[in-house]
């Protein structure tokens, strides 16, 4: 402790620090002289609060303070954990910026731990053969057939296997490897590992492949911005099974040789698994994983050791855009036009991939975008020049593109005189050849439940939630209605509630029912349903895709979720059941969805030379352009045309959007905050337009009135959409921002992905 000494200044000054609380403000508190000089933005203080303390990130430092009250003093910087790279912490106000929401909030969303201790992570058991045991195995008698088991499989593997996974060797390994123990014969080792998504999943090969005169060109372009160095954002269209995980693998070598990080961000780690099981297996432990099934104590633990520099890639899901890695070089954006990177609650309602983009640039990264089927806002940046373009139009390894059949449902169900046509003559003849010749099947109804709708035929009656304006979906396997927003249910339908007519209906199709229409037509074969109701236990979704990769399953059946990432040598037919189910949903993105949607999950199909693929497409609007030219597997003529229509209707990326959505248990003071916004935000400047108020299409869900304003932006006049951004946020309270006011919330959305 240094006494107030006479040569010393009395030099003071404060720091802004964000606590993690819903307050655009940060506090002030004054720094001790000890840390004068040694606080950087980003750092972790702890401070006085209220009656106790709390741990909070220092925003700024600066000599004065307008803070009129008391002003306490911070008591200390903490080492653990350390500061946040400077980059990171710039996105993380830029995210309060842009999106409007208080910095306290992005950090809550950014630092999962929260601000708390870390835990520690689980502890696995690992087992493998010593060489006593390999004497032993050589000369082994006979008995304990068990233990033989185990010890020769124990041989033949590298590396030490996980006890847990030996089920399949022989029963109740543990207490066989313990046995084992006890003669010297094997050694039990614990281990800490992640919640591994997985874990389970074959090993992807890692030898590495000779890449494509494409791949090489497309390498070299990467290359030479890496080598002028800063940041340099890509857009890479490459058709489905062009080998664009190869391209990120190589990139991602040569920033790592060079001494920098990598991140890499895919929709969902248990749902694109093949991107991540490629990292790992070449770069092994340098790869950390994060995603949603990270337990509290393994996020903790990850991210400390993340800021420790112990890892040099990051592989996850839309929050790893938050990993405190250093001297970041490289951000890869798998899927861009995933709606997935989108958080739509809590606020912020950030999108990761643009996030991505400003991370790179405060960091001077490279930033690769990529898809078969960009967002047509990426698209167009591509074609103006804003992202550097790169593509790949062949299949890797020589494999043809499959054929696609567009098949007419109308046409069909007269044909067949079938009204509840599920599968049509030619895509049921499909699948039998497929099993005939063991080859496997992907079918895709993005639906689940039985039926979407039910009602009475008598009396026009249909169910709906009671919390929500929507239809219920009847789920055989409950034998309830079900809703899919709120979640709650009630009793099947046997007679009407209205007027007790037996004659119920139930309409439209979902995954339940066509596994059944599956099991009549084709009961020997194996069928796998994959939707939100079958993957809801933790690894159910690597179980299931691990069963179809050892060909345990000869029909892999789902919603969205099996149509990315997917890469099995053996489909060669991919079906889709109802292409039309997204179309018809009241949003000006509805068409580019089911484009992208059905294009993706056609390219599952013939990924091999040897084994050609088809995809059958049913629908009854053969002449929609989204399914056109999915058929077609035309991309370029897709986005030409929504583009054309975008610039017409003044919508993305013609414009940018800012949607104001409020909600309310009582619809009047809905409606009331509402106009009360409208007024406000008018008169409005040129070139920008407010749509609304109005009820959002869907104008009640979970028991919340739902009423919604649109402004609108030309982007001729607005690049960036800065006008947009002064004024939509002058015009509205920041108390408004800041939670409920009266039982009325407000929720602002800065480039909506979600209109409904
Ligand atoms: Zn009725
Ligand atoms: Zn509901």
């Amino acid at each position: 402790m240094t006494g107030r000494g006479l040569s010393q200044q009395p030099l003071t000054m404060f720091a802004r620090v964000v606590l993690p609380l819903s307050r655009f403000d940060a506090f002030t508190y004054r720094v001790p002289s000890d840390l004068i000089g040694r606080l950087n933005p980003g750092a972790f203080v702890t401070v006085p609060f209220r009656r106790g303390t709390a741990i909070g990130v220092v925003a700024g430092v600066q000599p004065a303070s307008d803070y009129q009250g008391k002003i306490k003093t911070i008591t200390e910087l903490r080492d653990e954990p350390a500061a946040l790279p400077p980059d990171l912490w710039s996105t993380l106000e830029w995210i309060s910026r842009y999106y409007g929401t208080p910095l306290g909030l992005v950090l809550k969303t950014a630092l999962p731990l929260g601000f708390a201790e870390p835990g520690s992570s689980r502890q696995v058991q690992f087992v493998s053969i010593t060489s006593s045991g390999e004497a032993a195995l050589a000369a082994w008698t006979g008995r304990a057939p068990a233990q033989e088991a185990l010890l020769s499989y124990l041989a033949q593997q590298e590396l030490p296997s996980k006890v847990s996974g030996l089920s399949k060797v022989c029963s109740s390994p543990l207490a066989v490897c313990r046995r084992l123990e006890q003669r010297g014969w094997v050694a039990l080792i614990q281990r800490a590992v992640d919640a591994d998504p997985l874990a389970g999943l074959a090993p992807a090969p890692h030898d590495r492949v000779t890449l494509s005169a494409e791949q090489e060109t497309l390498l070299s372009e990467i290359n030479q911005a890496r080598k002028r160095g800063g940041f340099a954002p890509f857009l890479l269209q490459g058709v489905t099974g062009s080998g664009k995980t190869e391209v990120y693998l190589q990139a991602a070598r040569e920033v790592l040789a060079g001494g920098g990080s990598v991140l890499v961000l895919v929709p969902e780690i248990s749902l694109t698994p093949q991107v991540a099981t490629r990292f790992r297996a070449a770069f092994g432990t340098e790869v950390a994983l994060w995603h949603s099934h990270l337990s509290r104590a393994e996020r903790s633990w990850t991210w400390r050791e993340l800021l420790r520099g112990r890892f040099s890639v990051v592989v996850g899901a839309r929050s790893a855009l938050f990993a405190p890695l250093h001297n970041l070089r490289l951000i890869v954006v798998d899927e861009e036009q995933e709606g997935s990177y989108k958080q739509e609650d809590p606020a912020p309602r950030y999108n990761a991939r643009d996030a991505a983009l400003m991370r790179g640039r405060l960091a001077g990264a490279l930033v690769l975008l990529a898809s078969a089927t960009p967002s047509v806002e990426s698209y167009y940046n591509g074609l103006i020049g804003r992202y550097s373009k790169l593509s790949l139009s062949e299949r890797f390894d020589g494999a043809a593109y499959p054929l696609v059949r567009l098949v007419d449902l109308k046409v069909e169900r007269q044909r067949s005189q079938n009204y509840n046509l599920v599968l049509s003559e030619p895509l049921v003849a499909g699948i039998e050849l497929r099993l005939k010749r063991r080859e496997q099947v992907i079918l895709l109804q993005n639906i689940r439940g039985y039926a979407p709708l039910s009602g009475c035929n008598d009396c026009g009656f249909s169910a709906h939630c009671p919390n929500c304006a929507v239809p219920l979906s009847y789920h055989k396997h409950t034998g309830r209605l079900h809703c899919h927003y709120c979640g709650s249910s009630q009793q099947g339908p046997e007679a009407c509630p209205e007027c007790g007519s037996p004659h119920v209906y139930l309409y439209g199709v979902g995954t339940e029912q066509v596994e059944e229409v599956l099991q009549e037509l084709f009961p020997q074969a194996r069928v796998a349903r994959m939707d939100a109701d079958t993957t809801r236990r933790r690894g159910a979704h690597a179980r299931i895709l691990q069963a179809f990769a050892a060909g345990e399953v000869d029909i892999l059946l789902g919603t969205q979720m099996i149509a990315k990432g997917l890469d099995f040598d053996r489909v060669t037919l991919v079906g889709v059941v109802n292409s039309d189910t997204g179309l018809t949903l009241p949003d000006f993105r509805a068409g580019e969805r089911t484009f992208q949607l059905v294009y993706q999950v056609c390219g599952r199909s013939g990924r091999r030379r040897e084994r050609p693929g088809e995809a059958i497409i049913q629908t009854n609007h053969p002449d929609d352009v989204a399914i056109k030219a999915a058929a077609r597997l035309d991309a370029h003529r897709f986005y030409n045309q929504v583009l054309a229509e975008r610039r017409e209707l003044l919508y993305p990326p013609f414009s940018r959007l800012i949607r104001l959505l409020v909600l309310g248990r009582r619809q009047e003071p809905v409606w009331e905050r509402a106009r009360e916004l409208r007024s406000r935000l008018t008169p409005a400047q040129k070139g920008i337009t407010i749509l609304g108020p109005a009820s959002a299409p869907f104008e009640r869900l979970r028991g919340q009135w739902r009423v919604h304003l649109l402004i609108k932006s030309d982007r001729a006049l607005d690049p960036d959409g800065i006008r947009l951004h002064r004024h939509t946020f002058s015009s509205i309270p920041r108390s408004w921002l800041e939670g409920a006011r009266g039982g009325v919330r407000l929720k602002i959305d800065v480039d909506p992905v979600n209109l409904l």
